[in-house]
């Protein structure tokens, strides 16, 4: 079994992860409010009395954002409290004109619950692995402060004052920057799965505090560092590469390490001190005197359950166990959301023409899709999200090849075509030309002239250089434009080669 060690002058340490994921609620409305909440309007365009707390304003509980972190909840298998509870965190900073922050400290809204990392070699994760989550609590975002240099001031934006974040908090239980990784592209995925983030990493709708810290194995826990709001996954990995290995350093030097905030710097890959830890009772925590306790009752809860779309891990096994797809090939069309709805409704689409079950139409479509389609996003810098081609013009190209109209290499063909003009596949196939032909006798022919004219090689062939039979299938096809019947051109060769 490998796992990730730092090597030290005094022995092997081990790396102690716990994430503190802030994901944005996806809502029209604010945690509190009813302004808006999209991303890029001009600044102080989407702030309501609430959210610039003005004297007198009451907070009033949004619906849909308590039902969105309800569905969160119960997607990574939580416990839901069916009572929870506002408290204000106080800290004076001038992006927060309340001068709190109403989070839930105490009782949140969401107890204990766990996700599933896979097991992936390549990036040193040997075996599957459960990671705790401890509680998800819904919470404000305070506005942004902008600075300018010339002349020297600062600007407040008040839009994002009063959004609502779900914090979801993990146990100290990953021992490898690869296991954060996979945490949090696996955290992401269930998210946008829900739709209850749209886990947009790059526009700050979900950012990591990354809390690490060292010990020798088989000791107790040693004193974390906080590094605050890393906002890649990428850029986490680094973080806890670059932290742990500070640490072992300060360690090994004789040194202690202090619970302290850290910031990240993505230009050079390193952390540094930002101010020392504040403990909660520095923030004089208290229930919101604004605010009645939340009481959620069974129907909601169910309901909740029931919006609930099929989530990656059931998905991924469901491809394996029914559709009969590779492990890989379930992994990467489970992995996004749009991914697996692209493909299903090339599925779905695929079964209906030919008249076929799902499962008969599964792998081909699966290649077809992560091969030829991804390699032409790929090319055209699309993604499936603005693909040219749709899955129902993908499902009835896939048919062409599967009835024998058109052969794997001619349907290659066409798609380019589809992807330039966006017409039906069969219209292509038929404008140019590009049946396959089944007729034996035209066929017979050009396999008898190919081998009247390569008499040399059908010498070598008869005389045991049996690979040279992909030669002349080639040569046939290539008379053929292509457009003959594989499986025939096959047969037709074996018969004259005797
Ligand atoms: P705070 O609000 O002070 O940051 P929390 O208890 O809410 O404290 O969050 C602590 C986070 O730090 C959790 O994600 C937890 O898993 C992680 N954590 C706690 N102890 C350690 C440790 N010794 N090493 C690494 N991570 C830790
Ligand atoms: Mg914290």
């Amino acid at each position: 079994m490998s796992s990730y060690r730092i090597q030290g002058a005094t022995g092997e340490w081990e790396v102690v992860i716990g994430l503190e994921v802030h994901a944005q609620v996806v809502s029209n409305a604010k945690l509190f409010s009813g302004a808006a909440t999209a991303f890029g309007a001009e600044p102080n365009t989407q702030v309501s009395l609430v959210d610039a707390a003005m004297p007198g304003m009451l907070p009033v509980p949004n619906r849909e954002c308590i039902r969105q972190a309800v569905r969160t909840g119960l997607a990574i298998n939580a416990q839901i409290n069916r009572w929870s509870r506002f408290d204000r965190k106080n800290y004076f900073y001038a992006d927060l004109p309340q001068g709190y922050q109403i989070s839930q400290l105490y009782h949140p809204l969401v107890g204990e619950g766990s996700l599933a990392i896979e097991a992936d070699e390549k990036a040193g994760i040997a075996q599957d692995k459960q990671i705790g989550i401890e509680r998800i609590h819904v919470e404000q975002d305070a506005g942004k402060l902008m600075h300018d240099q010339h002349p020297t001031r600062s600007y407040v934006d008040l839009n994002r004052s009063g959004v609502a974040l779900m914090e979801i908090v993990s146990r100290p239980d990953m021992r490898s920057p690869a296991e954060a990784g996979a945490y949090l592209r696996k955290l992401r995925a269930i998210l946008r799965y829900v739709g209850s983030c749209d886990g947009n990493m790059e526009e700050g709708s979900m950012r990591a505090d990354v809390n690490v810290s060292v010990r020798k194995p088989g000791d107790e826990f040693g004193t974390r560092t906080e590094t605050k709001n890393v906002n890649s996954v990428r850029f986490v990995m680094q973080a806890i590469e670059y932290e742990a290995q500070r640490q072992v350093d300060v360690l090994e030097s004789g040194g202690r390490i202090v619970q302290e905030t850290r910031l990240f710097n993505p230009d050079s890959g390193t952390t540094r001190s930002m101010r020392s830890k504040e403990d909660a009772h520095d923030y004089r925590y208290f229930p919101d005197p604004d605010l009645l306790p939340l009481e959620l009752d069974e129907a909601f809860i169910e309901d909740c359950r029931a919006s609930l779309p099929e989530l990656p891990d059931a998905k991924r096994r469901r491809y394996q166990e029914e559709l009969g797809l590779s492990a890989y090939n379930a992994e990467v069309l489970t992995a996004e959301a749009e991914t697996a709805r692209w493909f299903e409704a090339l599925l779905t689409e695929g079964a209906r023409i030919q008249k076929k079950g799902e499962a008969q139409v599964a792998k081909a479509s699966a290649n077809w899709l992560l091969s030829e389609l991804y390699g032409a996003l790929h090319r055209l810098g699309k993604t499936l999200e603005d693909s040219p081609v749709s899955p129902e013009r993908g499902a009835e190209l896939l048919a062409l090849v599967a009835d024998g109209t058109i052969s794997g290499s001619i349907a290659k063909q066409v798609f380019e075509i589809m992807l330039e003009t966006g017409d039906a596949p069969a219209s292509i196939v038929e404008a140019r030309g590009l049946k396959q032909t089944t007729d034996t006798g035209a066929i017979e022919a050009v396999v008898a002239k190919v081998l009247a004219d390569n008499a040399d090689k059908v010498e070598q062939y008869k005389g045991g250089k049996e690979a040279l039979f992909g030669f002349f299938v080639g040569q046939t096809m290539k008379a053929m434009q292509g457009k003959a019947n594989p499986q025939i051109v096959n047969e037709l060769l074996k018969k004259a080669l005797g």
